[in-house]
């Protein structure tokens, strides 16, 4: 057995059968969602008009999606010019965290070059066609469409990184052997459990790191493109811009380019330092973020609503409030573990490294995680209270902290022992303070 890559010996998500679970659930709910959204069927306050025969009844059948050219030439063609573009435009080379074999793999920084080409091409589009933007406009007439290919190129991914995970590499590794550097977590042996968890840690083409391209470029600029379809649709509709639906756009515009242009804070997040790549990530960075998260904006476009300039100061506020917690707490964390901030209150643990218990990190286990929420929350906001469904993400999103957080939790439980328990006495609340 090998030393590099230890057999997986704990299942999540109920193991096998979990993951054919969430598998098959997860793709349909996103299908539903966006076939519960659309310019000549939406759902309205709590659910009174819900129609399977609107949601499943006007879907095509599998076999006109898999052999659909036009849908699969657009997608492809974006995410592999993407990928183009992440490999040949100029950047910063920064190092990931030490990985098991005492090796750091190299990474290209370049979003700003990247967001700097997206914005070029938009500008030189709306140029070229006097404000007209058909691939705007053709994003929002397919969305649901364009849903469906993303899953299934999600599958195909998987797939393909699944198998290559099996391929011995050419140069040896720094302990020497041939062997991939598969995740802890991805290697039970079960083939269907693998594949959805993501086999190999850190899949490469070529220069190319199939997992950081794909958690921030197709699925966060998609979700960016998306958000300007309904802006687009509704100026051409209404002839007037809608303030909520424009507010949608400004904030989630700014979290898009935060995440893109600091993309080296994602070098020291879980899913680049402990998880696989597998269809588990790239079906949420692929499927879940651009065609759930663009959800609040799509509904503005059908059933628009005039917020006024006080909603929308509350609506930033809140927005602010959490991105100031999100923001600060992390970067408190960073500049704390590069040994910038000695002054402040820690934990020595066994392990040699220090716990933060002072400021942000004083104040719950996961503050950063409550300034996200808040931040989800500013979003759900804009679409006022017009029908749970806007507040889906919100929804969702708390699910996937929660996860993350006992995940993280039990993870932490046995890295630092002692250590943690000393932590958790002296913070008690995980996320929220004073309530959990
Ligand atoms: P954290 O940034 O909270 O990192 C957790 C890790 O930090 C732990 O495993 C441990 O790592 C270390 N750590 C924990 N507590 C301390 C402490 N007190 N002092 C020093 N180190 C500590 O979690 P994530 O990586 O999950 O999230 C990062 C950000 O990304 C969050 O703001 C989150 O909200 C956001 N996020 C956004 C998502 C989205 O879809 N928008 C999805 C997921 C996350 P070690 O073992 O190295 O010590």
């Amino acid at each position: 057995m090998s030393t590099l890559n230890p057999r997986t010996t704990h299942y999540e998500f109920s193991g096998p059968i979990g993951a054919l679970a969430i598998t098959v659930f997860l793709p349909a709910l996103a299908i539903l969602l966006n076939q519960m959204i659309r310019p000549d069927y939406y759902i309205k306050g709590l659910f009174s008009n819900f129609s399977w025969i609107e949601v499943w009844n006007r879907l095509d059948p599998l076999s006109s999606y898999l052999f659909n050219g036009e849908l699969w030439t657009y997608y492809t063609t974006w995410y592999f010019s993407l990928a183009l573009l992440d490999v040949i435009l100029p950047g910063t080379k920064l190092y990931g965290v030490e990985l098991r074999d005492g090796s750091k793999l190299p990474y290209k920084i370049n979003g700003i070059s990247m967001s700097a080409a997206l914005c070029l091409v938009l500008a030189a589009r709306y140029q070229l066609t006097n404000g007209e933007m058909p691939e705007l406009e053709y994003l929002y007439t397919h969305q649901t469409d364009l849903c469906i290919i993303t899953i299934l190129f999600s599958f195909a991914l998987a797939t393909a990184v699944y198998i290559a995970s099996f391929i011995p590499l050419v140069k040896p590794n720094k302990s020497g052997t041939n062997e991939r550097i598969l995740a802890l977590g991805g290697n039970s042996g079960n083939i269907i459990y693998d594949w959805f968890i993501g086999r190999e840690l850190n899949p490469r083409l070529g220069p190319l790191d199939i997992k950081l391209f794909s958690e921030l470029r197709p699925g966060m600029l998609l979700w960016l493109l998306l958000n300007l379809s309904c802006l687009h649709h509704s100026y051409k509709e209404h002839g007037k811009i809608i303030d909520s639906l424009l507010l949608i756009n400004v904030l989630q515009g700014f979290y898009i380019f935060d995440g893109v242009l600091n993309e080296e804070g994602v070098l020291t997040m879980m899913d680049i330092t402990t998880d696989g790549f597998g269809f588990m990530l790239a079906f949420g960075d692929l499927c879940l973020v651009p065609f759930t998260y663009c959800l609040q904006a799509r509904y503005l476009s059908v059933s628009p609503i005039v917020l006024g300039p006080l909603n929308c100061g509350l609506v930033v506020s809140v927005m602010l409030l959490g991105y100031w917690i999100f923001h600060s707490s992390n970067k408190q964390k960073s500049e704390f573990r590069q040994g910038n901030l000695p002054h402040m209150k820690s934990i020595q643990t066994e392990r040699g490294t220090k716990l933060l218990c002072d400021s942000w990190w004083a104040v719950s286990q996961h503050i950063n995680y409550f300034g996200d929420l808040l931040i989800s929350l500013s979003w759900c906001l804009c679409t006022g209270f017009q029908t749970p469904l806007t507040y889906y993400y919100f929804f969702y999103f708390t699910a996937l902290l929660l996860h993350r957080q006992t995940r993280d939790e039990d993870k932490c439980r046995k890295k630092y022992g002692k250590s943690w328990e000393e932590y958790e006495k002296k913070v008690p609340y995980k996320i929220i303070p004073y309530v959990y």
